[in-house]
């Protein structure tokens, strides 16, 4: 360890034991910084030869001190983990604040409890930019936590990792202007617009009157065009994407102008209220359709492109509803053959119109697909991973808390009504045993490596991180948390191969 920190170490720590991350030790300014656990709780502290701490002023401090060695004399301040302090260490160590990925490869590691990024920062690849800070406004919701709250935990990870190669911050799945707005505030380097709430899913069903009369009835204005000036644009529009020839007949693209136009629409709408705030800095922009009822077609998927591009709206990366069901926390289902078709013209297409980078949402275990996306677009890809890292966190409670692992299956059974609400899933309750009935041993393989029990536990996540006593305490999250603090290198390194698993399948 480094000299004055053991110093420091030695006569701060009389009788209560101090975890020093060593990883997170950094020269700044003539003082040094580094991370400190004094049980569960977590702390900064900048230490210094002689008798100034230069740059503390803008940090609250809960405690200053100071210590002889020998001839010389050291101070040091200890510091809370709140925003305001992690705000500062941004602004003091720059490898603390999120950057863009552009065109390079990236992999998304959500993760709903906090505490799982330095797994993800050692499953990190060189060459697959890694995105720790991700989260959807929805997940946001479901777990009591800000945008701001997401991205100091992965700060303080990356300073506790001493990780310095760069990665994102990616808000997912953002529905308004307001969301958008407190995410570019918050230092977000990515924003993934979600304007699945203006596809008209109905097309399918209009008639061709019904078709002209919505299509004549688009917001135009928005648009920046009129009826006119687009059919004359697409009708008859030849597109050629490799050996493929779209044609844009009339009635396909009054399909496909009442289905996304308006959704198109709202995307630049959000593309250029964030341009507007961030100025000349650069930001990573994707839109999402991932959630509508039917795949995307290629050809809906040139119009979209089309049109963006039309409107000025420059994507890094673009998700689309690919065939197939991607159902959380399981493997992918549907028919490989028909996917690996899909995602081949798909790619072809990104490459041809933008490029920009196909993404991937739902991507946790879908490891029958990995290899299909490492052989048509591993120079192409953004793959979002999230609850992922949420299962492998029960994972460790299960093997050190068996009891308190029990309580969160019985609390997520009374839930699962409610919960699956807002997933497609096909979980078979009927297959979860009482996990009064089975051994400690036996609770990791029964619930987390059979489908239906990792499925019961990723809905109801939100549920079980959220839920409070009487009192206002919570009734899970702190004792999750405690666990995994407790054995935070286990929780570490179970997440990181986790993780490393999905990366090499595709990145191999
Ligand atoms: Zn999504």
């Amino acid at each position: 360890m480094h000299a004055t920190v053991d110093y420091f170490k030695r006569f701060y720590e009389k009788g209560r034991p101090l975890v020093v991350y060593e990883k997170s030790v950094v020269q700044n300014d003539e003082c040094t910084f580094f991370l400190v656990k004094e049980g569960a709780d977590r702390k900064i502290v900048i230490l210094s030869r002689g008798s100034m701490l230069r740059p503390v002023k803008d940090f609250e401090v809960a405690e200053y001190g100071k210590f002889r060695v020998g001839d010389d004399a050291y101070v040091f301040a200890v510091c809370p983990f709140s925003h305001a302090n992690v705000s500062v260490l941004r602004r003091v160590f720059h490898f603390l604040c999120p950057q863009t990925s552009g065109l390079k490869v990236a992999v998304g590691m959500g993760d709903r409890i906090g505490l799982a990024t330095p797994g993800h920062i050692r499953a990190a690849k060189a060459g697959v930019f890694p995105v720790f800070a991700q989260q959807s406004v929805r997940e946001l919701s479901r777990t009591a936590r800000t945008f701001d709250d997401v991205l100091d935990d992965v700060t303080w990870a990356v300073f506790q990792e001493g990780y310095r190669d760069g990665f994102g911050a990616d808000a997912d799945h953002l529905k308004s202007i307001d969301d958008v707005e407190r995410a570019v505030s918050a230092g977000y380097t990515m924003f993934t617009v979600d304007p699945s709430e203006y596809v008209d899913n109905n097309v399918e069903r209009y008639s061709l009157e019904e078709l002209e009369e919505k299509f004549t009835a688009l917001p135009w204005c928005d648009l920046e065009c009129d009826v006119e000036g687009f059919k004359k644009l697409y009708e008859g529009k030849k597109v050629t994407i490799g050996n493929e020839v779209f044609v844009l007949t009339r009635q396909s693209l009054f399909r496909m102008a009442v289905k996304y136009s308006a959704a198109i629409s709202f995307a630049a709408k959000v593309f250029w209220r964030v341009k507007t705030i961030l100025g000349n800095e650069d930001f990573d922009f994707e839109v999402s359709v991932d959630e509508t009822d039917v795949p995307t077609s290629p050809e809906e998927h040139v119009f979209i492109a089309l049109e963006l591009r039309r409107l000025g709206v420059k994507v890094t990366s673009l998700a689309l509803r690919f065939v197939g069901k991607f159902e959380k926390a399981i493997d992918y289902i549907g028919d490989l053959k028909e996917f690996e078709e899909s995602i081949k013209k798909h790619v072809s297409i990104a490459r041809s119109l933008g490029p920009y980078k196909i993404s991937i949402h739902s991507g946790s275990d879908k490891f029958s697909i990995f290899p299909i996306l490492g052989k048509y677009a591993s120079d192409l890809i953004h793959l979002k991973t999230a609850g992922t890292s949420y299962l492998e966190a029960l994972r460790i409670v299960a093997r050190h808390e068996p009891a308190l692992f029990r309580e969160i299956v019985l609390f997520a059974l009374q839930r699962y009504e409610e919960d699956r609400k807002a997933y497609y899933v096909t979980t078979d309750l009927s297959r979860i045993p009482d996990p009064n009935k089975i051994l400690d041993s036996e609770l990791e393989p029964t619930y987390l490596d059979e489908n239906n029990g990792r499925q019961l536990l990723h809905i109801t996540y939100g549920s079980v991180l959220t839920t409070k006593k009487s009192g206002g305490e919570w009734v899970y999250r702190e004792r999750i948390h405690r666990c995994l603090i407790e054995h935070e290198e286990e929780f570490y390194e179970t997440v990181a191969k986790h993780l490393r698993c999905h990366i090499e399948a595709v990145w191999s």
